[in-house]
């Protein structure tokens, strides 16, 4: 299995043909319990909480995509969504540690960090981990984590992930990397040397916008063990319904990636020249501050671009509300494409924090429809 490549691992991984029936893909095991031949005497299912084999399989899948082969004693436990996925990482800490944020986090986990995990006695400091001066300066001997989202959303930025690992590492800090973004399809943060892998499976993983879930995944044991006793010991499992859907999403991820980010390119070129676009953020173009580190650890650069029009708020207000393909939604990563202004919808909880983005800012999480269609819907409603 780990020789096979990218593509087949989704298709492959966890997924061998049931062996009761022979059904082709993965059944869905709607049971929160299992029966035992004597107390304490099963097939390795006792309860769902614990383990239920839609899970298991999803679990597989992940894992052999973000490159921890099975058996090699690290692995992946799925959740109810990202933001309980960041939640586990939050029970891995105790009152006086210290945690580095990069200071353009999704605003959810900044929200965790800030408004939650601080009652807890957990400290935190926002930093642009695209400065390394800055996060030196941050860590501190209290410091067990730093973590890092690349690309950051909505701005874009890119942080270099080896260089991150390379500070914490003369330190022994765990160092957190959110893949959401790339997908292990276009960046592999714990080959870079990341401890841990964080997704949203609610955007490219799942890719259809139809269930929430998360994921963590790890190649170091004795964090793996961690996590998967804390998956059952706090408890937030995705049902076998919702794991099936990821399961399924999962399968078409590479093809997906691809066009996402092919239609990516060819809209944050077309908002560059556009006289009514004043700055465009994508990876992908040579203008972006973060090109040349993309360009070196990621293999694309992704479906997701931001833009401030010109003329300010009203300006990008009557963007969003023109157009007709692009919906007016939060989240992203499906195959619909969606526009939102990240300032008054999904980043609301940063404002007035160091994570404040400007008002006008407009984030298009770029779909897979015919990229000619996209870029009329665009041009109609640039006005
Ligand atoms: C959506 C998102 C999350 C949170 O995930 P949920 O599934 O909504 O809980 C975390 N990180 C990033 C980058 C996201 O886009």
């Amino acid at each position: 299995m780990t020789e096979d490549r990218f593509e087949t691992i989704a298709i492959h991984a966890g997924q061998d043909p049931d062996p009761t029936t022979g059904a082709v893909v993965v059944p869905i095991y709607a049971t929160s319990t299992y029966v035992q031949d004597a107390p304490g005497q099963h097939k390795g299912y006792e309860y769902s909480r614990t383990d239920n084999p839609t899970r298991t399989a999803l679990q597989t899948q992940i894992a052999a995509l973000e490159g921890v082969a099975p058996g090699a004693g690290g692995g992946c436990v799925a959740t109810s969504s990202g933001l309980a996925a960041t939640g586990l990482i939050g029970h891995m800490l105790a009152p006086g540690d210290h945690v580095v944020l990069s200071n353009d986090v999704y605003g959810g986990t900044f929200r965790l960090f800030a408004q939650v995990l601080s009652g807890h006695g957990i400290e935190w400091t926002a930093v642009d981990l695209t400065n390394l001066d800055e996060l030196r300066g941050a860590v501190r001997r209290e410091t067990k984590l730093i973590w890092v989202e690349t690309p950051t959303n909505p701005l874009l930025r890119i942080v270099d992930i080896e260089a991150v690992v390379d500070v914490a590492k003369s330190t022994g800090t765990m160092v957190v990397v959110d893949n959401t973004f790339a997908t292990p399809y276009f960046q592999q943060p714990l080959e870079l040397g990341a401890d841990v892998v964080l997704h949203s499976s609610t955007k490219y993983l799942g890719g259809h916008s139809d269930a929430v879930g998360g994921a963590l995944v790890t190649r170091d044991p004795d964090i793996y063990d961690r996590l998967k006793f804390l998956q059952n010991a706090v408890g937030p499992v995705p049902g076998p319904f919702d794991a099936y859907l990821f399961l399924r999403g999962i399968k078409t991820l590479a093809v997906r990636m691809e066009r996402h980010a092919e239609n990516a390119a060819m809209i944050a070129r077309f908002l560059e020249d556009d006289a009514r676009v004043a700055t465009v953020w994508y990876p992908g173009l040579a203008s972006h501050p973060g090109h040349e580190v993309a360009s070196r650890q990621m293999s694309g650069f992704g479906g997701m671009v931001s833009f401030l029009p010109v003329g300010g708020v009203d300006a990008a207000n009557a963007v969003v509300s023109r157009t007709r393909l692009f919906f007016l939604a939060e989240s992203l990563g499906g195959v619909e494409s969606l526009i939102e202004t990240p300032a008054s919808m999904t980043h609301m909880s940063v404002e007035g924090t160091d994570l404040e983005v400007p008002a006008e800012l407009i984030r298009l999480s770029v779909g897979i429809e015919h990229v000619d269609d996209l870029i009329s819907d665009l041009d109609r409603a640039l006005g």
